[in-house]
């Protein structure tokens, strides 16, 4: 992997980053306006199960977060593009549409292989 194509993958986990927590920003405002609009009609049922639906997006999105910051500490380090798995070095294809992507797609497949079950 040469410099440019690692600049231009920090680049779009830059901003992959960004527009989680513009999301993120997004969804609270939109929460807001929900809380509002519960406590004039009263739908307490409904309003739990939404609260549920957004803890869920949140974790989601944390999660998102992690792998971004993890690649680009990797990135720091020059170690990024290696699977953490089998340690082999990832495609730049695989890189430029997963730039947070952890393991290789062999390993990726393995794994869901076995939660799927
Ligand atoms: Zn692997």
């Amino acid at each position: 992997m040469n410099e440019q194509d690692l600049e231009r993958l920090k680049d779009l986990l830059l901003r992959q980053r960004q527009e989680i927590f513009d999301r993120l920003q997004g969804l609270e405002s939109g929460w807001e306006a929900l809380s509002e609009r519960d406590i004039e009609r009263e739908e307490e049922a409904q309003k739990v199960d939404l609260t549920a639906l957004y803890d869920q997006l949140d974790n989601l999105e944390q999660q998102e977060i992690e792998d971004i910051d993890l690649a680009l500490k990797k990135m720091a380090a020059a170690t990024y593009g290696a699977c953490e798995k089998c340690r082999k070095v990832m495609s730049l294809k695989r890189l430029e549409i997963l730039p947070a992507t952890r393991f290789c797609k062999r390993c990726t497949r393995k794994a869901e292989g076995k939660t799927r079950r």
